[in-house]
């Protein structure tokens, strides 16, 4: 049982990590293409080539790691 929960622990933390290099990346802009939307703040982005903002997930700008999200509690439930 005390093995299992360091390992989960672990897990997590990896997960945590993971999380900390989404928000810093820069993605790419879904009206010009660019990669230059950077995290403005608490979930809005804005692309520093033409402008646009967004209103994204607080980490990452796509619902696409909505599904990463959705995907890493199955996993944790799996477990
Ligand atoms: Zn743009």
């Amino acid at each position: 049982m005390a093995k299992a929960q360091v390992r989960y622990g672990g897990e997590m933390r990896k997960r945590a990590a993971a999380v900390d290099r989404q928000r810093v990346a820069k993605y790419a802009c879904p009206k010009c293409g660019k990669r230059k939307v950077k995290r403005e703040c608490y979930a809005v982005w804005k692309c520093r080539s033409c402008g646009a903002t967004f209103a994204g997930g607080a980490y990452s700008l796509t619902t696409a790691v909505g599904e990463t999200g959705r995907r890493i509690i199955a996993d944790v439930k799996k477990r």
